[in-house]
């Protein structure tokens, strides 16, 4: 296509909105260092343009889920060595020696994940660099504090003596940092200082102790450790409603969702409108076809519900949300087809937020984000 051609739709990404971001959740943790977390391509942002951004911004380390996403980006993305890249979701027979020799941070939860890391180092012959995480509550991945712990740090204290492992770090995840006072935010911190303690004792030496998400690294200065891993933050996306705005904590949206009209016509009263007619018109009235669906992540839960700002006013989906379309009833008003659809993004032209959508949706504004799909192109600003 032509570079001039207009879109169906558009994701645009404000790329000073995210260096902004990067800046201001700096300022949020000053005594620490900063993670930008671009797995899942970066909440759906793109995970190479929104990594270069953050880095050139002052982000010291980038963190995925997965190896493959983090391999990608000291590959394609040519994210230099000094660049730290962790990467926390391994399943055996995952590619060790590949993360050894790109110089990635890996996560190791338990004893089969320590002993594939140190054959691969053995194999490489150099060192892994190697976080271990702790369970402190999540219920998730980590180690389990006690026993399982203890044979954990013992196993990598003897490989760090054999030159096959570095530990680098040791790590945990909050469950609840998303609600201010959860008694489980006060344990997990505890169990954390004991489990990172009890490894030191033991002789480990971590460069970085972490375990703040982009909550806790908004709301609870007592958990910022040496780094943050921040996601939804990063994005302009506050991680709740419960701890306020992004406006609160100074932060901008960085995605704008968009489309244009695809049709706009003139019905009667009592038309059914999209699958099972959920929705039928009141009266003589205009709609305008909005060409995203549910294959491009837009929520079918949103159905009846969604917000659009089309002509300066908000209207609402009528009916269902189809694979690829949705109508809205634009109430008699005839803007012309092509005209600007904004599902949303930072609000300052009155159009709705991710928040709102994740409202409608009954969901979070992460997954309102990270769902839009591949048919949508970025455009970067
Ligand atoms: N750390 C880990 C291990 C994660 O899985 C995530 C994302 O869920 C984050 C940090 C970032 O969380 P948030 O987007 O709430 O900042």
């Amino acid at each position: 296509l032509p570079s001039t051609a207009p879109l169906r739709a558009r994701a645009e990404i404000d790329l000073a909105a995210l260096r902004a971001n990067v800046r201001t959740l700096r300022a949020h943790a000053p005594g620490a260092a900063l993670m930008a977390v671009v797995k899942s391509e970066a909440y759906g942002h793109g995970a190479l343009p929104c990594a270069r951004a953050a880095v050139a911004a002052g982000a010291g380390w980038l963190g995925t889920a997965t190896p493959e996403e983090a391999l990608a980006l000291r590959g394609a993305a040519g994210i230099p060595a000094d660049v730290r890249i962790m990467c926390w979701l391994w399943t055996p027979g995952g590619p060790w020696r590949e993360a050894i020799e790109a110089d990635l941070d890996v996560s190791v939860s338990g004893m089969w994940a320590l002993r594939e890391v140190t054959e691969a180092a053995r194999r490489a012959g150099r060192p892994a660099r190697v976080q271990l995480k702790a369970d402190t509550g999540l219920g998730r991945n980590g180690c389990q504090p006690g026993d399982d712990w203890a044979e954990l740090v013992a196993e990598a204290a003897r490989a760090e003596g054999e030159g096959l492992v570095r530990v680098t770090g040791l790590w945990s995840h909050f469950a609840c940092a998303d609600e201010p006072g959860h008694p489980s935010i006060a344990l997990q911190l505890g169990r954390f200082r004991e489990m990172v303690s009890y490894a030191q004792g033991e002789g480990l030496s971590p460069e970085v102790r972490h375990i703040a998400n982009s909550p806790a690294t908004l709301t609870l200065p007592e958990a910022h450790f040496d780094l943050v891993r921040t996601g939804i933050a990063l994005y302009g996306i506050s991680p709740s409603p419960e701890i306020g705005t992004p406006a609160d904590f100074g932060l901008r949206p960085v995605m704008t969702l968009s489309a244009s009209l695809a049709l706009v016509k003139h019905v009667p009263g009592g038309h059914g409108v999209s699958y099972g007619h959920r929705y039928t018109t009141a009266g003589e009235t205009t709609l305008g076809l909005v060409p995203l669906g549910y294959a491009d992540g837009i929520p079918r839960h949103a159905s009846g519900t969604g917000p659009v700002l089309i002509g300066g006013k908000w209207r609402t989906v009528a009916g269902r949300i189809a694979m690829d379309q949705f109508v809205v009833d634009l109430g008699g008003d005839e803007p012309p087809p092509g005209s600007e659809a904004v599902l949303f993004g930072p609000g300052d032209r009155g159009e709705p937020t991710a928040e709102d959508w994740a409202q409608a949706a009954g969901t979070i504004a992460y997954e309102i984000v990270t769902r839009i799909g591949t048919r949508v192109p970025r455009v970067y600003v």
